[in-house]
């Protein structure tokens, strides 16, 4: 790496930093301690520095730097998993634990018969962000965890688009059993499994759904009409007053690699929300091929 290039990357990490810090509510930091003196000015007592304020004699920030072509949306930096104290999530925790044990032995549906394992949920348990996906496949029935396999790859590369890592969400399905050779959920099954999703959404709390797919954004938002993705996604819709945002299932971006500026677009729309700015200004990327 060139030098300008060195001390450009140093700029934004710099900048990335103290905007997390600020995001956590660090106002400011004491100054790092100076450099013990020798020889004989050893024994002379410093006088006492008084905390150096973050916020004023910080510089004023220094410009996004443009790479490459422009993109529409550039993201700012990750938002807070959660707003949660320890305690809160200590509580969550065991809840999501307790009821993923009551899930584990559930037979309400005919998926119980072909399962090998109920597949629950994973992430943060006071995440702000969860997401929905539609029901989990054969990895993921094999290793009682969502979205692990290709899909999951993809989904990993895409929250890591706006900062967040999965351990930063949560991820579940609309079912918990994977149904026989990786076919559409029915209805019956939806309405049986339904009440394991609403026990995730009931103690984790959180502040934005992303929907994976149809069937996790008509579950999220009650519909029963059939209706494509292209007509739920690019608006924010609600759910119990939570903003709940609308994508491409992970799957049908590996076969349609072309749509994936619009999943992240949707993203960015997400990361608004997280971030108390108005997804509404974001605009749509220019179509083409993301690095994802
Ligand atoms: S899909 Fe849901 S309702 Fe059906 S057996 Fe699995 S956990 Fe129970």
């Amino acid at each position: 790496m060139s030098p300008p290039d060195l001390h450009e990357r140093l700029i934004d990490e710099l900048r990335a930093r103290v905007e997390m810090e600020l995001w956590f509510g660090v106002e400011w930091m004491r100054r790092a301690a100076p450099a013990r003196p020798t020889g004989p000015a050893l024994d002379r007592p410093e006088p006492a520095k008084a905390p150096t304020p973050l916020s004023q004699p910080m510089p004023p920030p220094v410009p996004p730097r443009e790479t490459g072509p422009r993109q529409a949306n550039a993201p700012p930096p990750p938002a807070a998993a959660t707003r949660a104290s320890p305690d809160e999530v200590r509580a969550a925790a065991e809840e999501l634990a307790r009821v993923a044990g009551e899930a584990a032995a559930c037979t309400k549906c005919g998926l119980a018969r072909t399962r090998k394992q109920v597949v629950f949920g994973v992430g943060h348990p006071r995440a702000r962000l969860m997401l929905v996906g539609e029901a989990p496949g054969y990895h993921e029935d094999q290793q009682g965890e969502p979205f692990v396999g290709r899909a999951g790859q993809l989904l990993t590369r895409m929250l890591a688009k706006i900062g967040l890592e999965r351990k930063d969400v949560y991820i579940g399905n609309v079912l918990k059993c994977r149904p026989p050779d990786n076919r559409p959920p029915t209805i019956e099954e939806k309405i049986c499994c339904r009440p394991w999703l609403e026990k995730q959404r009931e103690t984790i709390r959180p502040e934005a759904f992303l929907a994976l797919g149809a069937h996790a954004a008509k579950m999220l938002l009650g519909m029963t009409e059939d209706v494509s993705i292209a007509r739920l996604r690019g608006k924010v819709h609600e759910r119990s007053g939570v903003p709940v945002v609308v994508t491409y299932h992970p799957a049908y971006l590996l076969r349609q690699p072309a749509d994936r500026w619009k999943s992240l677009d949707d993203l960015l729309r997400v990361q608004a929300i997280l971030q108390g700015r108005d997804p509404a200004a974001i605009r749509p990327s220019s179509p083409g091929q993301p690095d994802v």
